[in-house]
């Protein structure tokens, strides 16, 4: 196809190919399917439609690096030098990585240069880091038989073997890396499938890879949708470990699989993360880290800060604030340097996003900013902001919108509140805007929730522990869980 101005410096494999076993190749059926830039509604390239066939070749070529000793046979500190080497091409090649991340998902280009490109060689440099440091204990044990004999037991960690990691749209290149990295550190070797809406910077990524030197088989990308890629990786036998990071519903049924097959998983899933604001808080700083927390990435966040609580006294003031934030914000093409929020990622997205806008209207929410699509041909969402004054029980207080939609409510008394925000199925993320110690710290000790900020929001680290309670998800991702989550513990024991 004719590839936009932008993509005809980029190889053409990347735009119409997926890398299985270090080749670049077409779907195994022939199929291919669009790639779309959310800004314009434009096809920017096609590439293929893997299906079970590709799937099977992956998970195989994986399990060959995974046991040749091109592989197997590295040192750690061989493991950790490849991905310092793949740091440094990301790195080199940052701008044309952002460039492709913000032509096919549509965020700003500053975003996609810090998170997708500068956090994912970040993440890199971190897990390698670990590669080295991955320890068992030696321990004591009583075993009284035979009697006369000794033992000496100890634990090592093993690579968990094949991973097949499942990841969304939201932010591709990053949710990607939080998965590979920590694989590639333990010695594991991958099948990626990236989002059908945004598989590009998934299969340049492919091609860095080979060019640091990692053998052919140690990661691979496979284009394809959910339903047909997606679920065959998850059902494959040679697959050891699902990782998945998307939505709630999705995750059930990879975790009912998973289950059923007695395969690891991981599942990183949905949100409706709560923000409160305490009536200590200065005004203007809760209205600017509230607003942050929803309209971030244009809402697109698993922890995206939907559910605003605000005592009673700062209510009126915080709700006209943050409108104000939503009314005088920019949408444009992420690489219009004018722009402040980018498209939704595609238009059935675009369209949920209203719907569910319309859904909290006729229940009684009053929107106050927002509440249209943007101008254009591509699929934009004015940043909305829902006051539900009276706290009724809207379809916006409980579901994931996942676009840049806020529902504010007032509160009283703060355990109350705190009582509200954990009366959701979900628990990823939950934040809390006060200047009193005794009150941060007893919100930190009742929310439900993987991971609480105090006046911040949506912030992670490689270091730092991230995923959900309840609906959440299973695991955690980042820092030594990371390295947990992809080995198994062997106990040896050893008579003498
Ligand atoms: P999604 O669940 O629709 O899709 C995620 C991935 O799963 C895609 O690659 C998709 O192709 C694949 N998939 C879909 N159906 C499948 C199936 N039956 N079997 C196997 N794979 C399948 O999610 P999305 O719309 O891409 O992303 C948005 C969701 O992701 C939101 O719910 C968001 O909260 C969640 N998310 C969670 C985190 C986290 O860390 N907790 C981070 C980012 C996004």
């Amino acid at each position: 196809m004719n590839h936009p101005a932008e993509l005809r410096s980029f190889p053409t494999t990347i735009l119409s190919q997926m890398c299985i076993d270090g080749q670049w190749r077409d779907a195994a059926s022939g199929q291919r399917m669009p790639v779309y830039n959310p800004a314009t509604g434009e096809v920017i390239a096609e590439v293929p439609a893997g299906g079970e066939r590709d799937i099977d070749e992956a998970v195989k070529a994986a399990r060959r690096a995974l046991e040749a000793p091109s592989w197997r046979g590295l040192t750690p500190y061989a493991r950790e030098r490849l991905m310092s080497r793949l740091a440094d091409l990301i790195e080199a090649n940052a701008d044309e990585l952002a460039h492709l991340e913000t032509l096919n998902q549509g965020k700003l280009l500053p975003w996609s240069h810090a998170i997708e490109v500068g956090g994912s060689a970040q993440w890199l440099r971190y897990m390698a880091g670990w590669a080295t440091k991955i320890e068992g204990s030696t321990f004591d044990v009583s075993i009284p038989f035979p009697p006369g004999t000794r033992y000496r037991a100890s634990t090592q960690r093993v690579p968990v073997g094949v991973v097949g990691a499942i990841v969304p749209w939201n932010f591709p290149l990053a949710m990607a890396m939080w998965k590979i990295a920590p694989a590639l550190a333990c010695g594991c070797t991958v099948v990626l499938k990236p989002s059908e809406e945004t598989p590009l910077t998934a299969l340049r990524l492919a091609a860095l890879a080979l060019e640091a030197g990692f053998p052919p088989g140690v990661l691979n990308v496979v284009t394809g949708d959910g339903e047909s890629a997606g679920a065959a990786l998850v059902r494959h036998a040679g697959v050891d470990k699902i990782t998945f990071t998307g939505s709630t519903e999705v995750g059930r049924k990879i975790g009912a699989q998973c289950g059923q097959d007695i395969r690891r998983v991981a599942l990183e899933l949905g949100g409706k993360s709560p923000v409160i604001v305490l009536d200590d808080m200065d005004i203007e700083a809760a209205v600017q880290g509230a607003a942050g927390a929803i309209f971030f990435n244009h809402g697109q966040v698993c922890t995206a800060g939907s559910r605003l609580y605000v005592a009673k006294p700062l209510y009126e003031k915080v709700v006209e604030g943050i409108a104000a934030v939503a009314n005088g914000t920019v949408l444009g093409s992420g690489l219009d340097p004018a722009a402040q929020m980018g498209p939704m990622v595609s238009a059935h997205h675009r369209d949920r996003v209203m719907a569910l806008i319309a859904t909290g209207a006729a229940e009684g929410g009053e929107v106050v900013a927002g509440g249209v699509a943007g101008d254009g041909p591509g699929y934009f969402v004015r940043p909305t902001v829902v006051a539900n004054s009276s706290g009724k029980p809207l379809t916006l207080v409980r579901e994931e919108v996942f676009g840049p939609v806020l529902v504010a409510m007032p509160f009283s008394d703060i355990d109350d509140v705190m009582r509200e925000a954990n009366a959701s199925i979900y628990g990823l993320g939950a934040s809390v805007w006060t200047n009193r110690l005794d009150r941060a710290q007893r919100a930190i000790d009742v929310l439900e929730a993987g991971t609480v900020w105090i006046n911040t929001h949506n912030m992670v680290d490689p270091n730092m522990p991230f995923g959900g309670f309840k609906a959440s998800g299973v695991g955690r991702e980042h820092g030594r869980s990371a390295i947990e989550a992809y080995t198994e513990t062997k106990s040896v024991c050893i008579a003498y």
